[in-house]
């Protein structure tokens, strides 16, 4: 299987505005490479058909006004027909988040075409299996709101508010929402292994090599199984590579595990196609 010529959606893809650009003052900062010209001009190469553009619930990377942020996101996949999906942000604001996050979501996936929510509890600074998170959850179920949950406990932020532990308490809550768990659930990819959330194999792929070797990293995405990963960067950010260098990491590790051909298509594209009920 050759990773690089199979056809993709990297449904994991953060990049900014032009005017948040700018604020990243440090050229070396990846954040800085993070515009829609640069990552456009690999698509081709890598032969990625479309990329999911993912908000971060981050008022200081992105704008601090939420509705400011799903304007730009809904006219980047205007401006690019057919290259961009996008997913709809929130932002906490003190002690109004579970009152207000539902009704500006409402409000932006009517006015913004956005196809799905993205939650990071951790920039949220709110536990996702808190009673703060249930109305926002409820909404994005309500509208059929796939949603893709921020996961890799990490100790210097309020260490597990985004375990996939908790992520499954939600997932009992609202079996009638559909979850993607970022990053194989990070640090907690074995918690993440037992339940039957979506995962994305975003940011950690590389790590999990280096930790695990080839071979186990192949047992790891085994266990989870083809019907669960959706292949995902958090391109061009993480590890701070250059444009190119994330995809072709990523590539070459999926090329050495041992996933057949349809195995392989519903990783890289079938499997969010269908959560998505949308076609290339
Ligand atoms: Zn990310």
């Amino acid at each position: 299987m050759d990773w690089k010529k199979l056809k993709k959606i990297d449904a994991h893809v953060h990049l900014l505005p032009k005017d948040c650009l700018k604020k990243q003052t440090d050229a070396q900062d990846s954040w800085a490479k993070a515009s829609v010209e640069e990552y456009s001009k690999i698509m081709q190469e890598y032969n990625i058909e479309k990329a999911i553009l993912l908000p971060i619930n981050d008022g200081w990377t992105f704008y601090s006004n939420v509705e400011k942020t799903n304007e730009w996101l809904s006219n980047t996949t205007k401006n690019n027909p057919n290259k961009f999906i996008a997913f709809a942000d929130v932002l906490s604001d003190g002690g109004y988040f579970a009152e207000s996050s539902p009704n500006l979501l409402g409000k932006s996936i009517k006015k913004y075409n956005l196809s799905g929510l993205k939650i990071h509890p951790s920039n949220l600074g709110i536990d996702i299996d808190s009673l703060e998170m249930v109305p926002v959850l409820r909404k994005a179920a309500d509208l059929k709101l796939p949603t893709i949950i921020h996961s890799n406990p990490y100790a210097r932020t309020n260490y597990d508010c985004c375990s996939a532990a908790k992520i499954h308490k939600m997932a009992r809550i609202f079996p009638d929402l559909t979850i993607i768990i970022a990053h194989l659930g990070g640090a907690g990819w074995q918690d993440a292994l037992q339940g039957n959330e979506y995962v994305d194999i975003s940011y950690v792929l590389p790590q999990f090599v280096e930790l695990y070797g080839i071979e186990q990293t192949n047992r790891i995405l085994r266990a989870f199984g083809a019907d669960r990963l959706i292949f995902g960067t958090d391109f061009p950010q993480a590890y701070g590579c250059k444009y190119n260098e994330i995809l072709e990491k990523y590539c070459n590790i999926l090329n050495q595990m041992d996933f057949t051909k349809e195995e392989a298509e519903k990783i890289a594209y079938k499997n969010i196609l269908k959560i998505l009920n949308k076609k290339l």
